[in-house]
């Protein structure tokens, strides 16, 4: 049931988020809070906000839209509990403009570009936004009594020797390498977040994300889910990178956000935080997968005659990757629970209908051409 309730996909979501809203009822066991999420436009921030307001929260929305998209929020234009700010929370003026959005009870920094081909893109605003604009919402909270949650990310382990990973390991990471820019703004964001925390007494968490994917990926974000979808639809080859024989562990965003939510609200209301509640939780699937395996299932669920073609492996790309979930079973109770295959179903009729979206709208563009030439 699980499974097909979240096959109905973000649509269905956004409605239950809607009629979350117009309930007006919190969770039991949940006070209801202003949150703030910064990259709220993106893939996860976007998840994440849904959810928050069907829970019954106040949402107020941070992007300064470098990677994420205004689409991605548009179902929730009416929400009288949502607000969206454009905002560059790494800007030198972001702290005055974020004391100007009210005082939020959580802060949940989720903004960063965070594909490899977007942080290659963006490596400057990448380090920005995981040293300066963690700053400028780590001093937020410091100054309101607010809780900050970390959206950190599994690229803190690096390449790494040891395997799962388990928080406890220091990781394996090229501190000048082409990951770097992201790899040591997150493992920054996550100092200065600890720093926070023991000099300044900020309630503070954090979650290391391993590879998500679902509804409102960008089709052009680079990342292996998306290419693989976008090109087995397209019929176009598959760019397997490498011998495809890398691993990851990929994660269904509704799982992910669950955990998320869970580690937000941990420990539970009234009950003072402690020492414990302020170190990592990885949060992902532990269901590993080599890229050619995944390859081969995104050809069988589309159906698609696509052939696999084989790019160079890019520099210091990780070789294995699985979390560790000890932490998140013992302390949050959650455990992944979607298999791979029930999660790429909706995702693959996301970008199936995306693409037809897309290509209705360049028709129309090249009509709008042809008609005033
Ligand atoms: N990858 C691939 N083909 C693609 C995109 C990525 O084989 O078109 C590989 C990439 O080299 C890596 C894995 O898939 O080993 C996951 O890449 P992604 O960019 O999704 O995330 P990462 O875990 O590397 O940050």
């Amino acid at each position: 049931r699980r499974v097909a309730r979240r096959a109905r996909g973000p649509r269905a979501r956004a409605d239950a988020a809607a009629a979350g809203a117009r309930r007006g009822g919190v969770r039991p066991g949940v006070t209801a809070m202003h949150v703030l999420v910064t990259g709220a436009a993106g893939f996860l921030g976007s998840h994440l906000c849904d959810r928050l307001l069907a829970d019954g929260h106040r949402v107020t929305g941070v992007d300064n839209f470098l990677t994420g998209s205004p689409r991605n929020l548009a179902h929730l234009a009416a929400e009288p509990r949502f607000a969206l700010a454009e905002l560059d929370a790494s800007a030198p003026g972001a702290p005055a403009c974020l004391t100007r959005l009210g005082t939020p009870d959580a802060v949940l920094h989720f903004a960063s570009p965070a594909s490899p081909v977007d942080y290659h893109a963006h490596p400057i605003a990448t380090l920005d936004v995981g040293s300066l604009a963690t700053r400028h919402l780590l001093e937020l909270c410091a100054a309101t009594g607010a809780r900050f949650l970390l959206a950190s990310t599994s690229e803190v382990y690096g390449d790494p020797l040891v395997h799962p990973q388990p928080e406890g390991y220091w990781g394996h990471v090229n501190s000048v390498g082409p990951r770097s820019c992201y790899d040591e703004a997150k493992r920054f964001a996550e100092a200065l977040t600890m720093a926070y925390h023991r000099a300044r007494g900020v309630d503070t968490r954090i979650v290391r994300i391993f590879n998500t994917y679902g509804p409102r990926m960008r089709p052009d974000d680079g990342r292996v889910v998306s290419n693989f979808c976008v090109q087995a639809l397209r019929g176009a080859p598959l760019t397997v990178y490498g011998e495809g024989r890398q691993t990851r562990s990929f994660t269904y965003v509704d799982d992910l956000v669950d955990g998320i939510v869970r580690l937000l609200h941990r420990p539970p209301n009234g009950e003072r935080p402690t020492a414990e509640s302020a170190m990592p939780t990885n949060i992902g699937s532990d269901q590993e997968c080599t890229v050619a395996e995944l390859a081969a299932l995104v050809l069988e669920l589309t159906g698609s005659a696509s052939p696999v073609e084989r790019r160079s492996l890019p520099g210091d790309d990780p070789r294995q990757r699985r979390p560790d979930l000890a932490r998140a079973r013992a302390t949050l109770g959650w455990s992944p629970t979607t298999p791979l295959r029930a999660g790429l179903g909706p995702t693959i009729a996301y970008f199936r209908e995306r693409l037809a979206e897309d290509a209705g709208a360049g028709a129309r563009t090249l009509d709008a051409a042809s008609a005033a030439v």
